[in-house]
């Protein structure tokens, strides 16, 4: 089957509190609201791909519980085709419980669950069948699903794009096989070690990178915008300037956007720029995964 993009990612559910104070160790505390919405940055990204028109087989896992039949439910919601979805017998859908102070820090704990257990014959199987030209993939799945997903994708001469959150365990390995990553301020700073500032530090930052092999690097700097860096050429997306009152799945709008425009014109700085027009509208309002513009709203 042909499809614009290859989404390979995790798929969550997500227990959010929302508390005044932290509770004290071994308490029990109210909180002012509990909610539990759908997430996981590949869920996330690949309703970002759907939103933005693009035609995309998503690679996932859920457990079989209830949590996993409401996020297949989800995906459906939003026209994504769940046939490449795995319905793990041995581990529950992954979960992640959320505290949100007053202050708008969170703290998270959960369990990748699912996600971790895709095998590489689940990918393999899975990648036989696709045809795009894209393959977009971050690191909360499996080690051995990531791998499979990156060999068949180079094999099939898919461009990568890896968005390396959260940026540890095998990343460097991964990266040897990515044609572009996209860490933000922050992982940025955990690959390279270069505090990411302003521009110059960006791009301090990115010459590290692209040692490690990868030839293309985009550090994302929230309001900051984006420095790209193709093979040592270098361009500066500058961030809409818009009122954001919610950022978080900026990161993942972004990605979506990045891998709807690369599919369609194999241009990486317009797709830079598509990404980052996308997150700006993302940012500029509430609500979760149906925040994410459309096609539509681009134009
Ligand atoms: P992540 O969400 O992965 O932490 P960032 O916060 O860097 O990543 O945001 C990703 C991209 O979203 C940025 O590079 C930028 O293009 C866009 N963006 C983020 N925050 C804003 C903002 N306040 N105003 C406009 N664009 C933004």
């Amino acid at each position: 089957m042909k499809y614009d993009v290859a989404v390979l990612g995790s798929i969550n559910v997500d227990i959010k509190a929302q508390i005044s104070q932290y509770p004290e160790y071994g308490a029990t505390a109210t909180a002012k609201s509990v909610v539990t919405l759908p997430g996981g940055k590949g869920a996330n990204q690949a309703i970002g791909v759907a939103r933005l028109g693009g035609k995309l087989a998503f690679m996932g896992s859920v457990g079989q519980d209830a949590s996993g039949q409401q996020m297949l439910q989800n995906l459906t919601n939003f026209r994504i085709d769940t046939k490449y979805i795995k319905q793990s017998p041995d581990a529950g859908t992954g979960s992640f419980i959320v505290w949100l102070d007053d202050d708008g820090e969170n703290t998270m704990v959960g369990t990748l669950g699912a996600n971790a257990s895709l095998t590489a014959a689940d990918i393999d199987r899975a990648m036989q069948e696709i045809e795009a030209p894209v393959l977009l993939l971050q690191m909360e799945t499996s080690r051995e699903s990531i791998m499979a997903a990156l060999k068949q994708a180079q094999q099939k001469g898919m461009f990568v794009i890896l968005d390396p959150a959260p940026a540890d365990n095998y990343f460097e390995e991964a990266l040897q096989y990515a044609d572009c990553v996209t860490p933000n301020a922050q992982e940025t700073q955990k690959i390279s070690g270069v505090q990411v500032t302003d521009q110059q530090s960006a791009l301090q930052a990115a010459k590290v990178i692209a040692a490690k092999g990868v030839p293309n690097v985009i550090v994302k700097m929230g309001s900051q915008g984006n420095l790209v860096y193709q093979n040592g050429k270098v361009d500066y997306v500058a961030a809409h300037k818009v009122q954001a009152v919610d950022t978080l799945g900026a990161g993942d709008t972004f990605a979506a956007g990045m891998a709807v425009s690369y599919a369609k014109n194999q241009d990486l700085l317009a797709a830079v720029e598509y990404g980052n027009k996308a997150a700006a509208i993302k940012v500029s309002r509430t609500g979760g995964q149906k925040s994410m513009p459309t096609a539509a709203e681009m134009q």
